[in-house]
């Protein structure tokens, strides 16, 4: 009877629960857009599996709260939150996470130039020992980039919700940075000031469709206690749903399946759905779709689409005593270390990190070097910059995103011309669908993940397939 009984509850539970087979969806990957993809699906009534080859979930938004001080976290991916990120900030609100402005604005940015460090105060610009011709001095580097690059940002502002390229922004996307600027009559010298920190090798129209995407409109936020918090609360709620230590190895599909075949501890296994959702980055789908029978377009972007090298090193330093100079500890530099931002609580006397950031050939020339070299060139920036910072430092950590294999880059790194790519990544084939930051127009950024996932809930949801 017993046994009767605990039959006919499993049956009932079965019906109830288990969603018709035409409801599977396999998802590969649980970074911030296999998370938001599984959630959607889940409260529309799919039945979700998502295959993630780490330990954790998050993917490029990692937090590093070990080998650091008491209580103090390091964003290696995804730092900052811009208050426009409409799809992000609905998560946050949606899992209560508490939000902190990024970066508190104390003491002055610093610029280093030639050899010698400048600040701007109250808006007055040093006298950059640059060959500038007498009107871009005049302008300055602040009005350089209003004149030469805010332009086409400002009048991609109608389009701040578009899930499209905005138009203004498509029409620079020719050249690298440094042409676009030179092919507006910049000297070389005053192209070197408006890039300082940046390099000038960058396509324009990326840099300026990830500049329109990060628009503010009065600050960046940071989620209290570790931006992974977000794909942590997105994965508790996914309980079960996950299946970790499993290495995607394969998608194939024919006329009434697709499949994605995993590596778990050593063994194959492939398991078949209607609908299957790659938001793996395309730096690590080099053949994994050879019988997935792709567009010969789409196969060529899965094996070839460039992703950036970007390097962050953290300094720890015993105090912020940056601070008592006067200094935001921020800095854009023509050194090897391109960027300093500096993060820690608002005592400057707490602990803090000194970070360098790096973003393409710069962080490819880190990438050359052994570890101890890298920390020790990166200290070697921070004295010359910031006065002091041996006798404060206590330690560093270096992530540098093309050696971490699951990722083997930091974010898409488009050539002149190649904005449409992104567009291209998302079309679906057949039965798989593609999500994650390099299928959005807000690419480089968790919103474009998220978004990307909402794109796809809807392919799903309306396939005829
Ligand atoms: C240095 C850096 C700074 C950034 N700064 C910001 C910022 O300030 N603000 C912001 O909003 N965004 C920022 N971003 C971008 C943001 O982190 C990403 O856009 C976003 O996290 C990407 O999420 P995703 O889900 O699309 O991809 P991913 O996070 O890459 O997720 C893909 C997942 O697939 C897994 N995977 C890979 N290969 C396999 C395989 N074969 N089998 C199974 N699983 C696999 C990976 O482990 C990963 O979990 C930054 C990124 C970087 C690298």
């Amino acid at each position: 009877m017993l046994e009767r009984r605990a039959f006919l509850g499993g049956l009932v539970a079965a019906t109830a629960f288990a969603a018709p087979s035409n409801r599977r969806v396999l998802i590969a990957g649980a970074g911030i857009a296999g998370l938001a993809c599984a959630h959607e699906l889940t409260k529309r009534g799919y039945d979700v599996t998502i295959f993630e080859g780490r330990a954790r979930p998050g993917g490029r938004i990692e937090t590093l709260r070990e080998g650091l001080g008491p209580g103090m976290t390091a964003e290696t991916g995804a730092t900052r939150i811009p208050d426009t990120h409409h799809f992000t900030l609905a998560y946050v609100n949606e899992f209560g996470l508490p939000l902190e402005p990024f970066h508190a604005p104390v003491g002055l940015d610093l610029f280093h130039i030639r050899g010698k460090s400048f600040t701007i105060a109250n808006g007055k610009e040093p006298d950059w020992p640059l060959d500038l011709r007498p009107e871009e001095r005049k302008l300055g580097r602040n009005g350089l980039a209003k004149t030469y690059l805010l332009p086409p940002v400002e009048a991609a502002r109608p389009f701040a919700r578009s899930l499209q390229v905005p138009p203004p922004i498509a029409a620079a996307d020719r050249v690298t940075l440094g042409e676009y600027l030179s092919g507006q009559g910049l000297s070389p010298d005053a192209v070197e000031l408006a890039t300082l920190g940046v390099s000038p090798t960058i396509a324009a129209g990326h840099l300026l469709l990830v500049e329109s995407s990060s628009e503010i409109r009065n600050t960046y936020f940071h989620i209290r206690g570790g931006n992974d918090l977000l794909p942590f609360a997105l994965a508790r709620r996914l309980a079960g749903k996950i299946q970790y230590g499993c290495r995607v190895a394969a998608f194939t599909q024919d006329g009434t399946q697709a499949s994605i075949t995993i590596e778990r501890a050593g063994e194959r296994e492939t398991h078949r759905a209607p609908h299957i959702v790659c938001t793996l980055p395309f730096s690590v789908t080099a053949g994994l779709f050879d019988g997935a029978h792709l567009s010969r377009q789409k196969q060529t972007l899965t094996e070839t689409l460039l992703y950036g090298h970007m390097t962050k090193v953290f300094l720890q330093m015993r105090e912020q005593f940056w601070r008592k100079q006067g200094l935001s500890g921020f800095a854009f530099t023509d050194l090897l270390s391109e960027r300093f931002w500096a993060l820690g609580p608002a005592q400057a006397a707490a602990r803090g990190l000194l970070l360098s950031y790096m973003i393409g050939p710069k962080a490819e020339r880190l990438g050359a070097m052994p570890e101890t070299e890298r920390v020790r060139a990166t200290l070697a920036d921070a004295e010359t910059l910031f006065p002091g910072a041996r006798s404060y430092f206590e330690g560093a950590t270096v992530k540098n995103w093309k050696e971490d294999k699951w990722q083997n880059g930091g974010t898409v790194r488009l050539p002149p011309g190649r904005l449409n790519a992104l567009a291209e990544c998302a079309v679906p084939e057949g039965r798989i669908h593609f999500a994650g930051e390099h299928t959005s127009r807000w690419t480089g950024w968790i919103q474009g993940s998220i978004e990307s996932a909402h794109r796809v809930v809807r392919e799903i949801s309306t396939s005829t397939l």
